[in-house]
């Protein structure tokens, strides 16, 4: 008779099943608690004859670890259907996760819109090492040792004798490619350059610059002129007007320093141009027939001019950011004004 109980229990054991807490529970006062029906065969135990306990006990004791493991086996079951449940509970309504969109630096932007204008025009690009020799960066440029025009490009030195530097400005890669390639030559060669200045609103040790060089026969100041209207044309709007100031570089002769007229006035005069009504944007000049002998270029034949710009000025002057360490810090409240420009 208790054999047949038992079994009765053992297999309502192997069909119990559980979807959730509820019938867990439920089924944990079925099989598992004092009062349940494993727990009744226990107490039944008193009324065994003493020859049929041990027989009995073993019986009874099989029954409670079957349910024992049944009731693991569905309490893993229930908790694996709750965490998938919860994986599943999503709320599309709720608003989606911010993702920020990222944009052009203003100076890549800047470097950029520049090759565009001088491509258009029939200039290649050039690039060269940031760390000079001082050849490429002085001496072939016609800034002999001791030349006063050195101490306005100091920098910072990798070795001494023989000298090599960190460049102070791209026309070193005008050097390299005029040593390399016959004229023709119209380039353009944009680049970080270094100078040790002390940091400020207006000068950083680190800037870029963006050079153009055109040598071949006949090439005069007119073309040099011509192509530096067309630029700031593009650059700054068809109203821009350029002028050029007599200067001095040691690399070119003659040299003038190009201005265009001041964006935010039109001219008229304001604080931004100082009242002038007038921007300086970079240097320019014919090629200094030196130069072009040192780089291997016959200057009884061929003529040629080149330009100079720093990046960062003319971002300025486009974008008008009055500091120019905001290029540098990353910060991102300054970044992200320039999202939507190229
Ligand atoms: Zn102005």
């Amino acid at each position: 008779m208790h054999q047949e109980k038992i079994e009765t229990i053992k297999s309502a054991i192997v069909l119990a099943d559980a979807q959730n807490q509820d019938e867990l529970e439920a089924y944990r006062l079925k099989f598992i608690s004092k009062k349940s029906v494993v727990g009744e065969l226990f107490a039944e135990i008193r009324n065994i004859p003493n020859e049929q306990k041990k027989e009995y006990g073993q019986l009874v004791n099989e029954v409670k670890q079957l349910a024992d493991n049944k009731f693991q086996e569905l309490i893993d079951k229930v908790n694996a259907a709750s965490k998938k449940a919860k994986s599943m509970d999503l709320d599309l309504t709720l608003p989606a996760t911010y993702i920020p969109v990222g944009g052009i630096h203003p100076l890549t932007a800047t470097r950029q819109r520049i090759i565009e204008i001088f491509e258009r025009i029939g200039f290649n690009l050039s690039e060269g090492p940031e760390i000079e020799d001082d050849w490429h960066n002085f001496t072939a440029l016609n800034f002999p040792e001791n030349h006063p025009a050195r101490e306005m490009q100091d920098t910072f030195f990798i070795e001494k004798n023989p000298d090599i530097a960190l460049r102070t400005h791209t026309s070193s890669v005008q050097v390299r490619v005029m040593e390399s390639h016959k004229p023709p030559i119209r380039t353009l060669s944009p680049g970080r350059v270094y100078r040790n200045e002390a940091i400020s609103a207006r000068a950083h040790c680190i800037f870029h610059q963006v050079e153009g060089l055109y040598v071949d026969e006949n090439v005069g100041f007119a073309d040099l002129k011509n192509t530096l209207y067309h630029f700031a044309k593009e650059m700054f709007g068809r109203e821009t007007k350029v002028r050029f100031r007599p200067s001095f570089f040691p690399f070119t002769e003659p040299s003038a320093e190009i201005d265009i007229s001041c964006l935010l006035c039109g001219g008229k005069g304001c604080n931004v141009c100082k009242g002038s009504g007038w921007v300086e944007i970079g240097g320019s000049g014919m090629v200094d027939p030196n130069v072009l002998e040192n780089c291997g270029i016959d200057s009884k034949k061929y003529t040629g001019f080149a330009f100079g710009m720093g990046i960062e000025r003319i971002a300025m002057l486009k974008y008008q950011i009055k500091d120019l360490r905001l290029f540098t810090e990353n910060d991102v409240r300054f970044l992200k004004q320039f999202r939507s420009i190229l």
